[in-house]
């Protein structure tokens, strides 16, 4: 495949596309966001909160590990009552993806350096195709094949090896409903197996940075990698990868899409580091803010400036912006000062400003189109 338009991410690499239940993924399809459960899965009920948390984050998949037949139970139950199409992570033990499948998984991620016997996978894929859901080939460099890993060590091109054997092992099946992933903590060996991999075949593909780490280190890992590989139109979902609560790995996730205008959501906040010019408490301002307007899900941009010297032109060009000066501060919306407020009075009147306009921002894009002969 000819790899096209490095930097200019609003070009994806074609490649197929699969659908997984109503998420459609790969082709022209947006960037999926996806994370993962990390509560007991025989717990329901609190793993189906997590899910809807997930969700109201703005998760389009989520993954539930399936390490037993306890386990095994609870995914079907939550499949039923899951708001977004689930995800089954198997390793191991075929029966897990069998029982996964009958319970209504909307994709099966399995790891072929651990489910190895080919009468297994045949089952499997049988499976699948009976269903029609796709199979997520997941390769990691902590669990590759024992040949692949030592011979290369835990490399991209171990990982790329893995992940063609196993391809060609579905393809000889007469499966093709595949999306792959090669993932590793190293960043570097994540991009290059990436870079090789779609060289190779055409699936769609899941990028991750494995065990990246917690939240502050993780997700600069991952944007870093993730971010550069989908700079060159490489990738159809994604998973940071984060320890701790997902509901962040989410976020960050959002965060990489909209740092490549490759999706849109919520509000970005633009606000200056602050220096000696700045004359209020604006990083209490900011995180005040942020924390206030995580449930607004329209997308809009809000600048907090800390002084005269850039805060007027960052303001002018957000949705809405707050200038601060001396103890006090102009705000604005779309371009035009609406009012000038003291630094007691910052927060809350952003925050209602910001309500305002997304609230109006919302009913505009909820109009018809009327130049839409269907209307
Ligand atoms: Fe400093 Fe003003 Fe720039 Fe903020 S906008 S960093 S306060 S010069």
């Amino acid at each position: 495949m000819t790899r096209k338009n490095r930097y200019l991410p609003n070009e994806r690499q074609s490649n197929k596309a699969v659908e997984v239940g109503s998420v459609k993924i790969g082709n022209e399809a947006p960037v999926a966001v996806q994370s993962m459960t990390n509560t007991k899965t025989t717990d329901v009920q609190t793993t189906l909160k997590q899910i809807r948390i997930l969700q109201s984050e703005g998760a389009d998949l989520v993954r539930v590990a399936i390490p037993d037949f306890d386990s095994l139970d609870s995914f079907g139950r939550l499949c039923d009552f899951s708001p977004i199409p689930l995800i089954a992570d198997i390793h191991f033990d075929y029966r897990l993806a069998l029982g996964a499948i009958a319970g209504g998984a909307s994709k099966i991620r399995i790891n072929p350096g651990n489910i190895e016997k080919k009468k297994h996978i045949q089952e499997i894929v049988a499976a699948a195709a009976d269903a029609s859901i796709p199979i997520r080939v997941g390769v990691n460099s902590g669990s590759l094949p024992k040949d692949l890993h030592e011979r290369y060590g835990p490399t991209a091109q171990a990982m790329v090896e893995a992940c063609l054997r196993h391809v060609s092992l579905l393809e000889s099946l007469g499966f093709q409903d595949l999306i792959l992933s090669l993932k590793s903590s190293n960043v570097a060996e994540t991009v290059r197996a990436n870079e090789m991999i779609v060289e190779c075949v055409n699936y769609p593909i899941h990028l991750g940075i494995t065990e990246a780490g917690r939240r502050w280190r993780g997700s600069i890992k991952s944007a870093v990698g993730l971010g550069y590989l989908l700079a060159q139109g490489i990738g159809d979902t994604f998973r940071v990868s984060l320890t701790g609560d997902p509901i962040y790995e989410v976020r960050a996730a959002w965060e990489i899409l909209k740092a490549w205008d490759l999706r849109t959501r919520g509000i970005s906040i633009i606000s200056c580091p602050t220096c000696g010019r700045c004359q209020v408490n604006l990083p209490n301002i900011a995180v005040k803010v942020e924390e206030q307007l995580q449930d607004i899900i329209v997308p809009m941009t809000v600048a907090i400036m800390g002084c005269e010297v850039n805060g007027p032109g960052e303001a002018k060009e957000a949705d809405v912006g707050l200038a601060c000066g001396q103890s006090a501060g102009l705000l604005m919306q779309d371009g035009e000062v609406i009012s000038k407020v003291s630094e007691d009075e910052m927060i809350e009147e952003l925050t209602a400003l910001v309500r305002n306009h997304a609230a109006d921002l919302k009913v505009e894009n909820s109009k018809p189109n009327t130049d839409d002969p269907e209307n």
